[in-house]
């Protein structure tokens, strides 16, 4: 299918989405003064219900449960696709907490708490996968203030946060208005792809009306644009043979070179942002074999879908042009020709969140409640997908401090961290709506 064509088929589907997704909201009658940006003349905003007082306050007095669970799912090796046994563990926590727990086929743990609308949902995820291969050292070490091991952040921060805003919502007796799924996702890191994030927005598709992602540590930023990125591999093979009784056959690496050094001259956009990284490469057996293959690990990013798309063309016609290049050039073509493709090994779809959005509304008068201020920020986080799709969604941190992600050091500092925590109670708490209170 032409590329255009497919594009502005997919924009006006998102627009038509997105104007369903606008309209369900408007019609419903949340009862989250919260929603509005400016909570003057309206009556009972989220944080005055005793309900959520009573969750908001349970925060502070269980910080030592909160940090502990972080640090205990942190000991569990958790790379991506072997995600399980820290999965378990979570599991078994979320299951104490009146929720519905179970975990899909591909190993994410969901624990819905059933809302008085049950044909509507919210989405509250954390992922369980990290960077760090099998073997990696995971144990904690307390250096003073600070947490330090790889994953105590990223993300042992949201998973502890999800697990203690289900609690903290269990214990003050709240039922929302629209069902609260929790899930803690496999498949969020490099080749995982946002697998985990795919299947629950599939699962959910009909019902979801917002996605809170909870990232890594801090409260200084919300998440509302998607980065769109693309993982391709190449890999270009030949007959192969010795260097000196062969020479003037095809050769992979030089074909995979010849591609390459067009490919690296093609221009890119300052604004939209746009990148690529040759990253991986790899061919060969000895210094005196003419190699039988070569392979290329490209990443290619953008804050435009339609420079990546431009970007990943030009990078299949300077490989074949490479090739091609080669061949053309083969003093002997009697030895066999060269033979190449150019996979897809990774994608994350770019999107935004829009402003006028209930969500971010909901995330504003969160900031306010809390007496915080965060930035928009543009990443590429499990967002991405629900972003994509026209479903409204945000990924946060979950409080405290961290840093040092994706390296042995990583860091995190426990101190502050109810802010976030209540931050995103509201967050949740104004999107999914609270249900009558009965006996207050
Ligand atoms: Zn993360």
């Amino acid at each position: 299918m032409p590329l255009p064509c497919r594009h502005s088929n997919l924009l006006s589907l998102r627009t038509v989405k997105r104007a369903l997704v606008c309209a369900i909201l408007l019609s419903m009658p949340i009862r989250s003064a919260v929603l509005s940006p400016s909570r003057r003349g309206i009556a009972a905003p989220i944080d005055d219900l005793p309900r959520v007082r009573t969750a908001l306050d349970w925060f502070a007095a269980n910080l030592k449960w909160i940090n502990s669970l972080q640090i205990q799912w942190t000991e569990i090796p958790a790379p991506s696709f072997h995600e399980e046994k820290r999965a378990a563990a979570v599991k078994e926590v979320l299951a104490a907490e009146g929720l519905l727990v179970r975990t899909d086929k591909i190993g994410n743990v969901i624990g819905e708490l059933r809302g008085s609308n049950e044909k509507e949902a919210i989405l509250v995820t954390a992922h369980l996968d990290t960077v760090f291969p099998e073997g990696a050292d995971v144990k904690v070490r307390q250096e003073g203030e600070r947490l330090v091991a790889p994953g105590i952040s990223d993300n042992g921060t949201g998973l502890a946060a999800l697990a203690a805003i289900a609690r903290a919502i269990h214990a003050a007796g709240i039922q929302p208005q629209r069902t609260i799924v929790f899930a803690a996702n496999v498949g969020e890191e490099g080749e995982g792809n946002l697998r985990g994030m795919r299947a629950l927005v599939d699962a959910y598709h009909e019902k979801l009306r917002a996605v809170v992602v909870l990232d890594g540590s801090g409260v200084d930023h919300v998440t509302t644009k998607a980065l769109a990125s693309k993982r391709l591999e190449v890999v270009i093979t030949g007959p192969g043979g010795h260097s000196w009784s062969d020479f003037g056959m095809v050769n992979p690496i030089n074909a995979l070179v010849r591609g390459s050094v067009r490919f690296i001259t093609t221009k890119v956009p300052t604004t939209p942002r746009t990148t690529f990284n040759l990253g991986q490469i790899e061919g060969g057996t000895s210094v005196n074999s003419i190699p039988h293959e070569a392979k290329l690990k490209i990443d290619l990013r953008s804050e435009s879908e339609e420079e990546i798309t431009r970007l990943e063309n030009a990078l299949r016609e300077c490989i074949a042009a490479g090739a091609k290049d080669e061949m053309d050039n083969a003093r002997d073509r009697s030895r066999g020709q060269l033979d190449w493709k150019v996979e897809l090994i990774g994608s994350r779809p770019g999107g935004e969140l829009p402003p006028d959005s209930a969500l971010l509304a909901s995330l504003r008068a969160a900031d306010d409640s809390v007496g915080n201020h965060s930035r928009i920020e543009r990443s590429s986080t499990d967002a991405n997908i629900p972003l994509s799709l026209g479903i409204e969604a945000i990924a946060i941190g979950a409080g405290g401090n961290g840093g040092g992600a994706h390296s042995l050091q990583e860091w995190f500092e426990p101190a502050g961290r109810e802010l976030g925590l209540k931050r995103a109670l509201l967050t949740i708490l104004g999107v999914a709506g609270v249900a009558a209170e009965k006996g207050n």
